[in-house]
């Protein structure tokens, strides 16, 4: 692969990843051990008002899915910037081919060709 195109996808996946983990960071704290994994924090019960629990359970659980996208995200750009280190980047994990650059350019982080997707 172009070494130009290389760094312009690692820069991609450096800035994604900064910009996940500053999300993630604004609700969720990541573990120290095993680091990578994140924890929503439960919003604070300010009363007994019921009515108050209700919504701030809604608004955890929508959180949470949230957190588990961005990790899982965050996880594979993790894994794409580690490849680019290795010299494996840009093969697809299934047939062992090259990913389509175009594919790359629209999703630095994909593991897969666009037939094996
Ligand atoms: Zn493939």
């Amino acid at each position: 692969m172009n070494s130009e195109i290389l760094k312009k996808l690692e820069k991609k996946l450096q800035q994604q990843k900064e910009s996940i983990e500053k999300e993630l960071k604004s609700f969720a704290k990541e573990d120290v051990k095993p680091r990578g994994d994140w924890n929503t924090r439960y919003p604070k019960f300010n009363g007994g008002d019921l009515e108050e629990e209700a919504d701030e359970f809604q608004e955890y659980e929508k959180l949470l899915s949230i957190e588990h996208a961005l990790e899982l995200k965050l996880r594979d750009i993790n894994l794409a910037l580690e490849k680019i280190k290795k010299n494996k980047y840009g093969k697809c994990g299934k047939c062992g081919k090259s990913i389509d650059i175009a594919r790359l350019k629209a999703c630095p982080e994909a593991k897969l060709c666009t037939k094996c997707k």
